[in-house]
């Protein structure tokens, strides 16, 4: 058990995930990386370990429910509590082009729902007891200016569909938590150099985490079904 502040980043091996996992640790959370890989999620733990950072692995698939299961058991068994969430994991199916909607394929549209939007439900359902059991919770979801509303663009037809659909889960958790002291958040990053990214990117991964972890380490009382970037409220 611990008292410090307990979070769980998901996608942890690589890109915003590993950068959010480190900047958390920092600042004295104790993080539980999480990673579908558990060579590379165990890689990724020990270089922050070496950095001298409390971060545990532990293996979670978002498309799992046997996998969310376990992870919310050991969260449990190990610490009784969770403060923070960053549902960080995300894909995009590049299916040659920019995956226009008129040839898109269903199967891939669905396949990146699944994650993006299916494991974010699925992962916050089985860890949001253990928030609500000491009514604090810091549910950070790492979306993208790609499913904004306010100027959907066309082309990258499942992951906008996907932003657009996990902004929409995060009013709704927000709405259901509502004078809790669990507040939940979208969060665009920017366009950051990891792989999804690529290399022409603006930002650098401690550029883009800026925000998340902000809005992690939000006070009682700030902001719940928000979407941000930069650490202001942009347009759905
Ligand atoms: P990366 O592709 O570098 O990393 C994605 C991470 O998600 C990897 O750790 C990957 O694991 C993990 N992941 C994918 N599927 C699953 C799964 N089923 N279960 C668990 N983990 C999984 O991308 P970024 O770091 O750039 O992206 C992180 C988030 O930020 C995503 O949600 C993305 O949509 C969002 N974003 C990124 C932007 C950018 O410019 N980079 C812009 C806007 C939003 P593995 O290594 O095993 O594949």
């Amino acid at each position: 058990s611990t008292t410090n502040k307990v979070a769980v980043v998901t996608g942890g091996n690589r890109g915003l995930g590993f950068e959010a996992s480190r900047q958390l640790a920092k600042l004295q959370y104790q993080v539980v990386l999480t990673s579908r890989d558990e060579a590379k999620g165990k890689a990724a733990a020990d270089k922050l370990q070496a950095e001298n950072l409390d971060v545990t692995f532990h293996p979670l698939d978002v498309t799992s429910d046997e996998s969310s299961q376990k992870l919310a058991e050991f969260i449990s068994q190990q610490f009784g509590k969770l403060d923070v969430l960053v549902n960080n994991a995300g894909i995009y199916i590049d299916e040659a082009g920019n995956n226009s909607v008129l040839y898109a394929k269903i199967d891939t549209v669905q396949q990146t729902m699944e994650t993006n939007v299916y494991g974010v439900l699925r992962v916050t359902q089985a860890l949001i007891p253990l928030m609500k059991k000491q009514n604090y919770g810091r549910i950070v979801n790492v979306s993208s200016g790609m499913g904004q509303l306010h100027d959907m663009g066309g082309g990258y037809t499942g992951y906008r569909l996907s932003k657009a659909a996990l902004n929409a889960l995060t009013r709704i958790f927000a709405s259901e938590l509502q004078g809790t002291n669990i507040l939940v958040n979208s969060v665009c990053p920017g366009w950051v150099k990891t792989d999804m990214g690529g290399a022409n990117a603006t930002r650098t991964p401690e550029q883009g985490v800026n925000t998340i972890v902000w809005l992690a380490t939000h006070a009682d009382g700030g902001a719940t079904g928000g979407f941000f970037r930069d650490r202001k409220p942009i347009d759905w």
